[in-house]
């Protein structure tokens, strides 16, 4: 690979609660190279900096020995994150909040770098080079040990005055419900719908122990039509049906893009989370919305978190 000079490179990091990946990619979307780092559960403010000082250097010293064009750096992190700077909001990383990413790493590496909260990222990757690429108006939900969002208005990233919304977990499906990890929300989508939820869900119903059980583990057992999964599963996908049907009814969006680990579990389960979007949105709403699994995967976070930088748009 040598030089080529209608080609810009950017450096994408996806910083997530347990690892930081990281890739430097193309304005055309390809990766050139990728990198992941463990971040420790005790790791502190001052740890995570130091892991994405280092990761990030590997990949610009990578991309320089090829004389790769690199033209910035775009971070995807867990929080609240406005003008380059993490506001809080970022539960699963210790005292990760108040920290001016930008000017930080700009001033080390002498590279514009911009900053959007992590599920925005996912989103951008797959609204340029995903599942919903070509469209304007999407909805992108992920779904894990909590549920994340993007929103995207006119093939714009929307996340409200100042950037501080686009919390789609935190919709109430029941005002009576469930306390939620969110602080004051009872009832929220996330606690009745994500992964750790519907975990939750399974080992109660089965009086299985709760350590010994993940997403992989009730999709498998679903797989094999075990009653208890199929229980679940139906309760699950039904709620993020809800949920979806609301996003729907709100922003008629052309796509609504489900990703997270369990969007992998097989076309299925997207499948039965569109029967009940589409039964219990508006239909006036929804007829032109399709509702699909992410692509990208993994990679989803980087290639987004880099398009910040090349501005690569999805249409
Ligand atoms: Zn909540």
């Amino acid at each position: 690979m040598g030089k080529d000079n209608t080609i810009t490179y950017a450096i994408g990091i996806d910083l997530g609660g347990t690892f930081v990946k990281a890739a430097l990619v193309s304005n055309t979307g390809d990766i050139i190279f990728k990198d992941k780092l463990s971040i420790g559960s005790e790791a502190l403010k001052e740890n995570i900096l130091d892991t994405l000082e280092s990761i990030i250097r590997t990949l610009i010293d990578k991309g320089k020995k090829e004389q790769f064009d690199i033209v910035g750096v775009g971070i995807g992190t867990p929080g609240i994150v406005y003008e380059g700077v993490v506001l809080g909001g970022a539960d699963n990383l210790q005292g990760w909040k108040d920290i001016n990413l930008s000017t930080y790493f700009s001033n080390i590496f002498d590279l514009p770098v911009l900053v959007e909260n992590d599920a925005n990222v996912m989103g951008l990757g797959e609204m340029v080079y995903g599942a919903a690429k070509g469209s304007s108006d999407v909805i992108f939900i992920t779904v894990g040990t909590g549920i994340g969002g993007a929103i995207f208005i006119n093939g714009e990233l929307y996340g409200g005055y100042k950037n501080r919304g686009g919390e789609l977990g935190h919709i109430t499906i029941d005002h009576n419900g469930l306390d939620c990890n969110c602080g004051g929300g009872k009832g929220c989508l996330e606690a009745y719908a994500s992964t750790s939820a519907l975990v939750k869900q399974y080992a109660d119903l089965s009086g299985k122990n709760i350590d010994t059980i993940n997403g992989h583990y009730i999709v498998k057992k679903f797989n094999e039509k075990e009653e208890d999964a199929i229980k679940c599963m139906k309760e699950h996908t039904d709620y993020l049906g809800h949920g979806i049907a609301a996003f729907i009814n709100t922003f008629a969006p052309q796509k609504v893009v489900i990703g997270g680990g369990i969007s992998e579990a097989g076309q299925f389960y997207i499948d039965m989370i569109a029967a009940s979007a589409i039964n219990y949105a508006m239909d006036d709403c929804s007829v032109n919305t399709e509702i699909l699994g992410a692509k990208l995967g993994n990679d989803a976070g980087c290639l987004g978190a880099s398009s910040l930088i090349l501005k690569t748009k999805p249409i």
